[in-house]
């Protein structure tokens, strides 16, 4: 669950933003942006997702393996803590998935890895050998999971997915991969929280797994139950960050951020807030530095005193196309190509450079409700 400013909020967030210098803690990389689901929320491959309007080939692209290889061993040279993120599209897609997680692994680097499930079973020893965190969505019990996602029988495979890892853990006496279910709450399950918990439980909890509705867990039992608002904004909101990409870096944006739009008037957030304090509560989650989550749907100017964005700092994305940004989803700033311009230049350039500027003394306007506000301290 996202969480408030705690102590860094206020003067002391705007006195460090200043502050700050280049740390590279996370390498996030899509290596494709083929998906095998069809989330109705997804910004990619959703109704109002942009994928759908693009071009055959630009969605069939992957990155190049060996590339994309140099420029990890490249930043590896300069930069000394970070670790490797994959999402997508479904990053188990990608052609080259096994490859790249030996390179990973034999580089001694974290790996986080985000997927959709379908194809964790089938790639379970890999996954046990190379990931230390796997990240597993699951947005509902069975049914509604499945109607979400567009994949018939999505929830069980997922469930297996998981399942199988937990076994290959216990067998090796193993803490990794932790793993974790990823539930992103949307106008399309708000209402069966409380079902989707029983249905977890059913599955897990024969097997031996504890669930933990909080932060990871570095239990080896255990399974970590994230909940996390979707992502989204306003129409309003939109066109105004488009006049400040406009006036602050001269950037033209894509209609990227017409997929974060929603119809908030499709839940009751009053009704979620409720329902997940109750849940926490009975699991003794301290949910005291959580959002209001009431408010973040009710009210987007509400940044719960988070007022700067360190990920300018701290974070780019790589895409398929070999394209680096750093604000997720919104490939509007391009930082560079890595088929192009060497790890450096990139990460020390120019163009990240003005941005980091810009950032360093506001918020534009598709920030409120970006889940990279949220994540650093
Ligand atoms: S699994 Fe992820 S990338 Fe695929 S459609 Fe769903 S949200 Fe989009
Ligand atoms: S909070 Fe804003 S600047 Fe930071 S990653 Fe998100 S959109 Fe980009």
């Amino acid at each position: 669950m996202w969480r408030k400013a705690g102590e860094l909020k206020g003067k002391r967030i705007i006195q460090h933003v200043k502050n700050l210098k280049p740390d590279l803690q996370k390498l996030s990389i899509i290596p494709t942006l083929l998906c095998n689901a069809r989330c109705k929320f997804c910004h990619i491959w959703g109704k109002k997702g942009w994928a759908l309007k693009e071009p055959h080939g630009v969605i069939k692209e992957q990155i190049n393996f060996e590339l994309l290889c140099r420029f990890i061993k490249a930043a590896m040279v300069s930069e000394k803590n970070f670790g490797v993120f994959l999402t997508g599209g479904e990053p188990l897609l990608y052609s080259e998935f096994p490859r790249l997680l030996k390179f990973i692994k034999n580089n001694k680097l974290p790996l986080t890895v985000f997927t959709n499930g379908s194809l964790l079973k089938k790639n379970s020893r890999i996954v046990a050998e190379s990931v230390t965190t796997i990240a597993v969505s699951l947005d509902g019990p069975p049914g509604v999971h499945d109607k979400i996602r567009c994949i018939k029988n999505l929830f069980f495979d997922a469930c297996e997915g998981i399942k199988t890892l937990f076994e290959i853990k216990k067998q090796k006496k193993c803490v990794l991969p932790l793993l974790r279910i990823n539930y992103v709450i949307s106008e399309y399950n708000a209402h069966c929280i409380n079902e989707f918990v029983k249905a977890i439980k059913e599955q897990f909890e024969p097997i031996g797994a504890k669930l933990k509705f909080d932060n990871m867990s570095l239990e080896p039992n255990a399974i970590t139950v994230t909940f996390e608002p979707r992502l989204f904004t306003t129409k309003d909101m939109g066109k105004k960050y488009a006049l400040e990409m406009k006036n602050y870096l001269n950037c033209n944006v894509s209609s990227s951020w017409r997929g974060f739009i929603f119809d908030k008037s499709r839940l009751d957030p009053a009704k979620i807030k409720k329902n997940l304090v109750k849940i926490w509560k009975k699991e003794g989650t301290c949910f005291s530095h959580f959002v209001d989550l009431k408010e973040y749907f009710e009210n987007i100017n509400n940044v719960f005193g988070r007022i700067r964005c360190f990920r300018p700092w701290r974070e780019i994305r790589i895409y398929p196309n070999g394209e680096v940004y750093i604000c997720p989803d919104l490939k509007d700033f391009s930082l560079g190509n890595i088929y192009e311009s060497p790890f450096k230049e990139i990460w020390n350039g120019n163009r990240i450079f003005q941005f980091r500027n810009v950032l360093r003394n506001r918020l534009l306007s598709l920030c409120n409700r970006c889940c990279r506000l949220f994540s650093y301290y």
